[in-house]
C-alpha cells in the first residue's frame, strides 16, 4: 500500500489491483494502473511516499450496500477464471482486489475523518459505480464509492454528495441511494449509452426525490456543455445541499481520446472540474473530498487526466 502525502492530500493504491486479471484485450486492464502510477512518479511533487496498509472491509461494511448472496459469491470465487457478467471477468486474485478496492476508500475516509489528510484519491481496480446490490456489472464488482459513503455516514457525517463524471451512468450508485435524501447523487454521462439508465427524469423516490440529478449528454458534447452543467445544475445543487463530505466517481472516459465513448473533454477539463469541486469543499466541508478511479481506457489520456486531477487536489 503506497500513500502519497503532501499538503494533506493522500493517494492510496495497492499492488493487488494489478493482479485482478481481466484477460487479453480487455479494456479494463492492469496497464491502466501501471500507466497512471508511472506517470505520477515522473512528477516531482509525488516523490514522498508513505507506506500504509489497506483495510479489508468488514462484512458489515459491504452489506450496507450489497446483498449477503453477492458478498458470499465474491468471497467464494475459486481459483479458476470466469465471468461475473458478460463483460466482467474474474481471476484468482479478483476477490482480494475487489475487497481492497473498497478498503482503500474506507482507509482514505478514516484518514480524512482523523484530519491526518484533507482530501485524496484512491487509485483502484476493479472500478465500482456499475455494481448493483446483488450483482457485478460493467467491470465493477463491489460499489466502492457507495460503501465508502455509508461508512462515512456511520462515522457521523450525514450529508454526502457524490459527483460521477465517468462517461457512463453510475447506475449502481444511483440505485443505492435512490430513496435517500442524505446522499445527493449527480451524474454526467453520455446518453443514450451503456448501461441505458440515467434519464434526466429519474430524480429519486420517496424522500429521495430531488436528490438524484442526472445530466445526460449527447454524443459529441464537450466542455461548453459541461461548463453549463456545472454553472446551472451541479454547483447550485451542491450549494443548496451543503455537503459534509464530497465523493467523486472519477472516470476519465469522457476524454476525447477515449476508445469506448464519444464525448469530447480534454485533460484540462478535469482540472477545471476539480477546481470547482474543491472550491465547494473548501466552503462547506473543510476540504473533505475522496476521489475514486472509475473508467478511462486511453492510457495516455487517462494518466494525464488523473495527474491533472490530483495536482489540483494537492495544490
Ligand atoms: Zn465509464
Amino acid at each position: 500500500m503506497g500513500m502519497y502525502k503532501k499538503m494533506k492530500t493522500g493517494l492510496v493504491t495497492d499492488k493487488i489491483f494489478l493482479e485482478h486479471d481481466t484477460g487479453h484485450g480487455h479494456p479494463e486492464s492492469k496497464e491502466r494502473l501501471e500507466s497512471i502510477l508511472l506517470y505520477l512518479q515522473s512528477k516531482s511533487y509525488t516523490k514522498d511516499l508513505i507506506e500504509i496498509d489497506a483495510k479489508i472491509p468488514t462484512e458489515e461494511d459491504i452489506l450496507k450496500v450489497h446483498s449477503l448472496a453477492h458478498y458470499n459469491k465474491i468471497k467464494s470465487l475459486s481459483e479458476k477464471k470466469g465471468y461475473l457478467d458478460g463483460d466482467t471477468p474474474y481471476s484468482a486474485k479478483t476477490t482480494e482486489a475487489a475487497l481492497k478496492a473498497v478498503g482503500a476508500g474506507i482507509e482514505m475516509a478514516d484518514r480524512i475523518i482523523n484530519r491526518e489528510l484533507e482530501n485524496g484519491m484512491v487509485i483502484v481496480r476493479p472500478p465500482g459505480h456499475h455494481a448493483e446490490k446483488d450483482h457485478a456489472m460493467g467491470f465493477c464488482i463491489f460499489n466502492n464509492i457507495a460503501i465508502t459513503a455509508k461508512y462515512i455516514q456511520s462515522k457521523g457525517f450525514k450529508k454526502i454528495a457524490i459527483i460521477d463524471w465517468d462517461v457512463h451512468h453510475g447506475n449502481g450508485t444511483e440505485n443505492a441511494f435512490y430513496d435517500d435524501d442524505s446522499v445527493l447523487f449527480i451524474s454526467t454521462h453520455q446518453y443514450p449509452f451503456y448501461p441505458g439508465s440515467g434519464s434526466e427524469s429519474d430524480t429519486g423516490l420517496g424522500k429521495g426525490v430531488g436528490y438524484n440529478l442526472n445530466i445526460p449528454m449527447q454524443r459529441g458534447s464537450g466542455m461548453s456543455e459541461f461548463k453549463k452543467a456545472f454553472e446551472n445544475k451541479i454547483i447550485p445543487g451542491l450549494e443548496k445541499f451543503i455537503p459534509d463530505f464530497i465523493l467523486i466517481s472519477a472516470g476519465f472516459d469522457a476524454h476525447i481520446n477515449d476508445p469506448l465513448a464519444n464525448l469530447e473533454l480534454t485533460t484540462k477539463s478535469y482540472e477545471i472540474f476539480t477546481e470547482q469541486l474543491k472550491s465547494i469543499a473548501r466552503q462547506y466541508c473543510e476540504n473533505r473530498i475522496i476521489s475514486f478511479l472509475e473508467g478511462g481506457y486511453d492510457l495516455k489520456a487517462l494518466s494525464e487526466s488523473v495527474e491533472a486531477h490530483i495536482s489540483v487536489l494537492a495544490g
